[in-house]
């Protein structure tokens, strides 16, 4: 009996670039240049392993609903999902960067009565509601830097790296809500169900990671 294909859900974009090396560690490359190709769904070098290239932000939809068994993506896409049917065994130390509030350079700080424009209302709803701090929540798809520089919004919540984006639009990162880097995620029921499969390819990655973190230090 031949068993399905185990499914990654991926994130393409940067996180999609720094994830295929330790794919590869783990014997798993994409059959077809992912750069290139429009396929959503393509075979790897494994015949039982299958990759799904979708958004950051449906990755944990694919995972918890379990039409993927595992996936890839950010933190910060994982804080913001409200489910509670995946696991997240492997901290993969890929695309890095942190979720900060930004607002306008020489602005003042955070008070009452703010707006702020985010891709991440639940996080940042969060954020401020533990410091006491009432905060009208804008929610946006992307370009957040715009929000203030045309009024929309006094801050905003974003994922900075370097920074230059926000110092391109005369923004600054204020406070760090948290470092983010990608995860690995599970889904709850394939754990069970596949346990001896999805087991042996998160220690494969857990020693990918490793020799990641080690060969880059
Ligand atoms: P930077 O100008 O280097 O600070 O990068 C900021 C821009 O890149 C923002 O638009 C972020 O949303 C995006 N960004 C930064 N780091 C990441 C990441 N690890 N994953 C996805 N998007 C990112």
């Amino acid at each position: 009996m031949s068993e399905r294909k185990l499914l990654i859900a991926m994130a393409k974009g940067r996180i999609m670039e720094d994830a295929l090396p330790l794919l590869a560690q783990a014997g798993i490359t994409p059959a077809e240049d992912l750069k290139k190709s429009r396929k959503l769904i393509v075979d790897t070098s494994d015949p039982g392993v299958g990759l799904v290239i979708i958004r950051a932000s449906d990755v944990p939809t694919y995972v918890g609903y379990g039409a993927a068994d595992l996936g890839i993506t950010g933190k910060d896409v994982l804080m913001e999902y409200a489910g509670n049917d995946l696991y997240e065994p492997l901290d993969l130390g890929i695309a890095r960067c942190r979720l900060a509030v930004a607002g306008p350079v020489g602005a003042a700080p955070a008070t009452d009565r703010l707006r702020v424009a985010t891709k991440y209302p639940n996080i940042t709803r969060r954020y401020f509601a533990a410091r006491g701090i009432q905060a009208e929540v804008i929610k946006l798809y992307g370009s957040m830097e715009l929000a203030p520089l045309v009024g929309l919004a006094d801050k905003i919540v974003d994922l900075v790296d370097t920074g230059n984006t926000l110092k391109a639009n005369g923004l600054v990162a204020e406070e760090t809500i948290c470092d983010i880097s990608s995860r690995l995620i599970v889904n709850k029921a394939a754990m069970k169900i596949r346990h001896a499969r999805i087991q042996h390819l998160i220690e494969v990655l857990r020693t990918a990671v490793a020799g990641a973190g080690s060969s880059a230090a």
